[in-house]
């Protein structure tokens, strides 16, 4: 039976994450896999719905859902609470849908020593100067929030090197192609070949 892939992608807010993963799964449609829609106590910005975006619940909720053991992997990120649900992970996995996790590198972190066999990828913006612009850009944070940003945004990317795969998102097209083409060397491992193959490989190997 088919096992889907769990891909880690990290990266500062305004690299691009986000708008690569969704062009990347819009290309890709014949292949099952989708994001997995983490929980937050942060509050919505304009625009984001809840269930679609994040899952948006209060402090005491999340406590509740840490206790309860419910999240696959969980950090505080600027401040708030983000985490993953383990139920819709290994759902999906099980069921041959690769997942795409859009955490911060604690996450990351928690979720290679969990599963090895999980492919992590961080994108870095082309230059600080862009990445400024493209926080001022979204328009959707104050200029102090911003600035804020921007200083996290250093703290995240000092740990690129932590991560099995680096992009640097300087041109869109390009950057989609080439976490397409980490997913298309992920599926050509032997370890998955071996199983989407198993008709071929028994044809050649099998019995004489
Ligand atoms: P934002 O508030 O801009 O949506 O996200 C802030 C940071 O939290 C981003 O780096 C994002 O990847 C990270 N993040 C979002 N969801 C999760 C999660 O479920 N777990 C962890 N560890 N980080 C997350």
């Amino acid at each position: 039976m088919a096992i889907g892939t769990l891909y880690i992608v990290a990266a500062p807010s305004g690299a691009g994450k986000s708008s690569m993963i969704g062009a990347y799964l819009n290309r890709n449609r014949k292949y099952p896999a989708q994001v997995s829609v983490s929980h937050t106590t942060r509050e919505p910005r304009p625009g984001e719905e809840d269930g679609i975006h994040y899952h948006f619940v209060d402090h005491a909720s999340f406590e509740a859902k840490i206790a309860q053991n419910d999240f696959f992997e969980y950090a505080q990120v600027f401040g708030n609470y983000y985490g993953t649900s383990r139920a819709t992970i290994e759902s999906c996995l099980s069921q041959g849908i690769d997942v795409f996790l859009d955490i911060d590198w604690q996450g990351a972190r928690q979720v290679k020593a969990l599963m090895p066999e999980a492919v992590s990828v961080f994108i870095l913006p082309p230059s600080r100067h862009e990445l400024e612009q493209r926080l001022h850009m979204r328009g959707q944070d104050s200029a102090d929030v911003i600035a804020k940003r921007m200083q996290e945004a250093h703290s995240e990317m000092s740990h690129f090197d932590e991560f099995d795969y680096v992009i640097v998102n300087k041109v869109f097209d390009e950057a989609v192609n080439q976490l397409q083409a980490i997913v298309i060397a992920q599926r050509l491992r032997y370890t998955h070949q071996r199983l989407a193959q198993a008709k071929t490989i028994t044809d050649l190997l099998g019995d004489q």
